[in-house]
């Protein structure tokens, strides 16, 4: 096993074909990380920042397309291979749409999935696609993503882990309109009591650590009657 093993992160409900993948793959030198649902497996990604996802779309809650998207909204880059039942072709046209890099269809032969894992690490290593955004220079004002904080000239402020999603969500669209549904639907993730006056507050909230005018800002705006907007010049 190398020092530094590649983190794979296998989202699948079915223990008998976890426990395969896990072997498998920890034999390979891999280190793997399980999540038998989309919640923790999107957990596992912020924490993890893993370099390649297996996902299987039949998923108790939320759907493996949902995972799938979600992480490409907060800006991960890493390969995700579809892993699933259905062999549809409209899966695979949807899969793919929605940031997926490839698709295998069980019962699929353990030799293959590892050269397709090899192959789709190894190219996302040559291109050296782009990491999730850790830095963000909203000058005079750097965010720091990866510790949560706001470093103004003279100060910092610590940013609360939904705030983290917010910027990561807005500068993934950035100069983009960005309307309270979205957010809702992919920051909140439709929780329980939560609509767009929640929305409004948190923004309020996030001007005042990381803009240096907050009640003039300069680049989280509002665009009235459709949302906000992070200008990143
Ligand atoms: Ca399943």
């Amino acid at each position: 096993m190398s020092d530094n093993p590649k983190k794979i992160v296998i989202v699948e409900d079915e223990p008998s074909l976890i426990f395969t993948l896990q072997d498998t793959l920890e034999n390979e030198g891999y280190e793997v990380f399980i999540a038998e649902e989309g919640e923790q497996a999107i957990e596992i990604v912020k924490k993890e920042n893993p370099d390649l996802m297996l996902l299987d779309l039949m998923l108790p809650g939320m759907s493996g397309y949902e995972v799938c998207k979600k992480v490409r909204n907060m800006t991960y880059t890493f390969p995700i291979i579809i892993l699933t039942a259905r062999d549809q072709e409209i899966d695979k046209v949807t899969g793919l749409n929605i940031g997926a890099d490839d698709y295998m269809t069980k019962p699929f032969g353990v030799k293959e999935l590892l050269a397709r894992i090899q192959a789709r690490l190894r190219r996302s290593e040559t291109y050296s696609k782009a990491k999730p955004i850790n830095d963000l220079e909203l000058d005079p004002v750097t965010i720091d993503l990866k510790n949560a904080k706001a470093i103004h000239p003279e100060e910092e402020n610590e940013l609360t882990t939904r705030e983290v999603e917010l910027i990561r969500y807005l500068a993934a669209h950035a100069n983009e309109p960005v309307s309270r549904d979205a957010l809702l639907e992919n920051v909140w993730r439709y929780e329980h009591s939560t609509n767009t006056r929640t929305v409004d507050v948190h923004i309020s909230k996030l001007r005042s650590k990381i803009e240096e005018h907050p009640d003039d800002p300069r680049y989280l705006v509002t665009l009235h009657g459709v949302g906000y907007m992070l200008k990143i010049e």
